[in-house]
């Protein structure tokens, strides 16, 4: 394990804390969506001193979630969107920095309606239920039995109706490397058979999705995160020259790293949206969708990332 590896992770949790502390001290209602998301990529790139000439240093690591309500993970604001943050919204915050491809994953959800206080805390606890166990040797199927045993005693009270809380399963934590977001292992959310430990040396990422509603999540059509699959061992050749343009113009920006269509649609010739899906179709790229839990029900999400060490972890992206 290189001690460079860490140095960038901590850099990088540095970055991040101090984007999540300026956004806290102006996101309110009625702002927009597209700005908020606009507003703190902007930052992350400052903070980072990102470099067009030479992205893959550091910036951003993945789009910024904005995903809001009934929406689990994966939106962010598309170049036209017109969306408000409203005042009964609970909005999922997660965004990453990267540097040197070394990825900080972290995540946290607003709310301005004092009703959702509990919900935020029984979240960001049932985060930390992971974490606590988390370290050397750890089974990894252990902490979803206790995430979703911690999640699943629970309920709360929103406008005078009880609601049992739900662990969606179907979203996890997981195993990081440097340039892939999701590698290896993953951190259950609910009790499954899993046998995979935490070992000294690796990254991960524990995220826990408390629910209102089923539990179970399905795709949503507007879809705007894309990754460049990494196993990919297609030819290039084979994509007709405007798509090739495409793919290239995105390796070149972000390496393997994930990102969204609104990144690439800002200029004057507005790459269209069935320029993407051909890629994904090709396979040259991957398809993330919004995720919207089943029963309308709403989510929390609290994220941190964790390097573990021979005895125990650290916490980055809590410094
Ligand atoms: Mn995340
Ligand atoms: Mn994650």
């Amino acid at each position: 394990m290189s001690i460079d590896l860490l140095n960038n992770a901590q850099t990088a949790a540095e970055i991040h804390q101090e984007a999540r502390q300026w956004l806290r001290t102006w996101i309110k209602p009625g702002l927009k969506l597209f700005d908020i998301a606009e507003s703190l990529e902007a930052k992350v790139k400052e903070l980072a001193n990102y470099d067009e000439k030479e992205p893959w240093k550091a910036g951003l690591a993945f789009p910024t979630g904005l995903s809001v309500n009934s929406c689990a993970a994966h939106w962010t604001p598309s170049f036209r969107s017109n969306e408000l943050l409203k005042q009964s919204d609970l909005c999922k915050i997660d965004f990453g920095v990267h540097v040197n491809g070394t990825i900080i994953d972290s995540a946290f959800t607003v709310a301005f309606d004092p009703i959702y206080d509990e919900f935020l805390k029984i979240g960001k606890e049932a985060t930390y239920t992971g974490i606590k166990m988390a370290g050397p040797d750890q089974i990894l199927g252990e902490i979803g039995e206790e995430i979703q045993e911690f999640i699943e005693s629970h309920e709360i009270e929103i406008h005078n109706k009880i609601y049992p809380l739900k662990s969606i399963g179907e979203l996890s934590g997981h195993q990081i490397d440097q340039w892939q977001i999701h590698s290896g292992k993953a951190v259950p959310n609910i009790k499954i058979d899993y046998n995979e430990r935490m070992l000294p040396g690796e990254f991960y990422a524990i995220e826990t999705f408390p629910s209102t509603g089923s539990g179970k999540v399905r795709h949503g059509l507007d879809t705007s995160h894309y990754m460049i699959n990494y196993y990919n061992d297609l030819n290039i050749k084979d994509l007709p020259k405007k798509e090739r343009k495409l793919f290239d113009k995105i390796f070149l920006e972000r390496n393997t790293l994930a990102f969204c269509k609104r990144w690439f649609q800002r200029e004057k010739d507005e790459i269209p949206d069935k320029f993407f899906r051909k890629l994904v179709s090709k396979k040259f790229i991957k398809s993330y969708p919004p995720l919207y839990d089943t029963g309308n029900g709403l989510v929390v999400q609290f994220e941190h990332t964790l390097y573990i060490t021979e005895d125990g972890k650290m916490v980055l992206s809590d410094c």
